[in-house]
This record gives structure tokens, sequence and C-alpha cells, in this order.
């Protein structure tokens, strides 16, 4: 099997397996009670909050665990709603995962502005200067670092720093970055988040790091007063374990995209007629999305995983549904488009041979389609 869908979650890191199974055997006691075993969870999961937040170049003490991006998100949102005037505005880019986009609808119901999406999937920081500079302030910029489902790199970076010239917070879905890119420069953001699984760490636990941070879960003295509910011990120092193994180690982005960038050429070739969403923006070297010339998504997957590969739609079925594909209705894709795509995403681990296999299959998957589709017409005659 080689698996192509890493942006929607990638295997759990063997040193990230070892210590959720240590942690769980070994130190499955509340971190909050009061005798010596649980004092031993405590302080070690205060080590792995010192060093991601090291890491991240931010004080411990604002990085508050969660359950992953999702909560994390929805917390930011939560959080400034009740915490501020009832007729402020928020700002979003159009690409936003509906872990940001939903929140926002939800916690800002009628006051809610996004920014326009260019073609080539950004949004122009120029824009965002002229809506800060028109007034009246927004309470929060949200543009997310890299989209799940092209790849394409926002500039983030230029706009947490017109935020900040403006003194308006910044929330930064940071979600796709970690194992991808570098993460300096993530505090300049108000807000970023984490979610381990993306990464070679655990499903279910994540993090939030901004100033003030707390979460929308209430009920508990957890994480200082600021996210209830029992500390999850084991994933934490099975998410840390991934972040030193798979964040920290050394990445050869160039060599990666290469691979990635070779793979996209060949198949324009071997499939022509094939758009690459975003094909000449900063992209993750790791993320390809396409729109198939001809056949719906559901087919090319469903031959692609007979043949050994997993890879995505890239986009639930309707581009008019609340909750479809975010980057189709932000590029106005039509219906038959949105259900054209696939989106790739590829690990560190990647080889040239396993990409190259992943070519063939489709060239296979694609005369097997069009095969059944010369037969059902002679049938349908
Ligand atoms: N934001 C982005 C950009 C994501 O890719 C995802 C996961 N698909 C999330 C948020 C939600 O993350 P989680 O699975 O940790 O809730």
């Amino acid at each position: 099997m080689s698996y192509f869908d890493n942006n929607a979650t990638t295997p759990l890191h063997p040193s990230a397996r070892e210590a959720l199974l240590n942690a769980s055997n070994e130190n499955w006691a509340n971190p909050s009670s009061p005798y010596r075993i649980s004092a031993k969870v405590r302080a070690s999961m205060q080590k792995c909050r010192e060093s991601i937040a090291s890491g991240l170049q931010t004080d411990p003490d604002q990085l508050i665990f969660t359950s992953g991006s999702t909560e994390a998100n929805n917390s930011v949102f939560s959080h400034l709603s009740q915490n501020g005037d009832k007729s402020s505005r928020i700002l979003l880019s159009p690409f936003e995962h509906p872990s940001v986009s939903e929140a926002a609808h939800y916690w800002f119901s009628g006051r809610v502005d996004f920014l326009n999406a260019q073609p080539d999937g950004t949004i122009n920081t120029g824009e965002l200067q002229a809506y800060l500079n028109k007034g009246p302030l927004p309470v929060l910029v949200s543009i997310m670092a890299a989209s799940n489902e092209s790849g394409v790199i926002q500039p983030w970076r230029e706009a947490a720093r017109l935020c900040q010239k403006f003194g308006v917070p910044y929330h930064c879905d940071s979600t796709q970055l970690p194992g991808k890119e570098r993460l300096d420069d993530l505090s300049l953001c108000t807000y970023s988040v984490y979610s381990a699984h993306k990464f070679g760490g655990p499903k279910g636990i994540g993090w939030l790091v901004g100033k003030g941070a707390s979460s929308l879960l209430v009920g508990g003295e957890q994480e200082k007063g600021r996210r209830g509910g029992t500390e999850n011990y084991p994933a934490i120092k099975s998410a840390h374990r991934a972040w030193e193994s798979v964040v920290q180690a050394p990445l050869d982005i160039s060599g990666l995209s290469r691979l990635r960038d070779d793979f996209e050429d060949q198949m324009e070739q071997q499939i022509p007629g094939i758009r690459i969403i975003g094909k000449n923006s900063p992209r993750l070297w790791n993320t390809s999305l396409m729109i198939m010339p001809e056949f719906e998504n559901l087919h090319w997957v469903g031959k692609l995983d007979k043949l050994g590969f997993q890879v995505s739609t890239g986009s639930a079925c309707s581009s008019t549904r609340t909750g479809g594909s975010p980057i189709a209705q932000a590029l106005a894709l039509s219906l038959p488009e949105t259900q054209r795509l696939i989106r790739i995403s590829s690990f560190q681990d990647h080889t040239h041979s396993e990409w190259k296999g992943l070519r063939d299959a489709f060239a296979k998957a694609h005369l097997s389609l069009q095969k059944e589709s010369l037969g059902s017409s002679v049938i349908s005659l």
C-alpha cells in the first residue's frame, strides 16, 4: 500500500507509538491528583509543554493542550466573541477550513467579512492592508498558513506583520505546516493551532498557542482553568515525541518538492487536460490538487485504491452545499469540476519509486475508466 493522503492524517511514527504505549502503561494516573505518581505526570506534561513552546519561540504559559485544531480554532472565536464588543467584525480568508469558517459564522453571526480569492489560490495582502486602512478595525483577522486542500501557502508572515502594525489580533490556522515547512515566525501570530495526527502523532491531541488562549471547554480547573477536562497525558507525551522526531528533524524541502513537481509534469503529459490548482503559487512540497479532465473523483479514487494507492477527493461532493470544499467555493469551480478534484498529499519518506508507482497507477486507472465508459456507451446504444 502507498498512502498519499497525508494532509488528512499521517500514520503514527514508531517513536510516538512507543511513547504512547509506555505512558499508557506506566503514567496513567490523573495529572490533577494529589499523590506523587500524579506529580510525576504533571511534571512530565509541563516538560512537553516547555519543549514545544521553546520550539515555537513562545511562552509555555501561552500553550494549552486541546483535542486538536478543530477545538483550538473554535476556542479562538468563542473566546473573542465572549470577551469583545458585540458589534465588532472579523475578517477571514476565503480558503479556511470549516473549523474556522463555521466557528466564525457561529460566534460572529452576520459580522464576518471575507478577503477575495485570487485565481492562484492565494489572498492579496494589499487588499488586507486596504481593509485595515479603511477601518473600522476588526477584532480578529484569520488567514490560514497553508491550505489542506491545495497546499497553497498564504502570505501569512506578511499578514501577521500587517496586523501587528494595526494592533489587530491575527489567528493563523497553522495545522498543515509542522513536518512540512519551517515554523519560525509563527510567534508573529497572536494565535496559532496544531494537530499531532498531521505529523506522526496520535489523533485527538493538539494545542492552541496565544496570549490569554482559553478553550471553549469549561467545567474543570485543568490547564490553569483555561481548558476543562482530564488531560490526555499519553497522547501529549506521544505528540511531543512526534514533534521531536518529525517536526524538528532536518528537511530537504527542495528535494521533496522536486519529486512532486516531476510527478505533476509527467501527469500533465500522460493525461492531457489536467489542471493543477495553485501550480505557480508557493505551495507545500507534498500537495497536488488536480482537476481531472474526465471521470468523477470517486471513480478515480476507487480504481487507485484497488491498485494500492490511497488518494483523496480533496472535497466534499458538492460545491454548493455548506461544508463543501472551501477551495471549490472560493475559486467558483463548477459542480462537475469540483467532482473531478483529486488531492495527492505525500509525506517526508515518500521515495521516487512510490511517486512513479502512483503515476503508473493513474495511467492504469485512466485506461480502465476509459474502457468502462466505452463499454457503458455501447450498452446504452
Ligand atoms: N485546519 C486544517 C487546515 C486542517 O487540515 C484540519 C484537519 N483536516 C483541521 C483544521 C482540523 O484538525 P483536527 O483534525 O485536529 O481537528
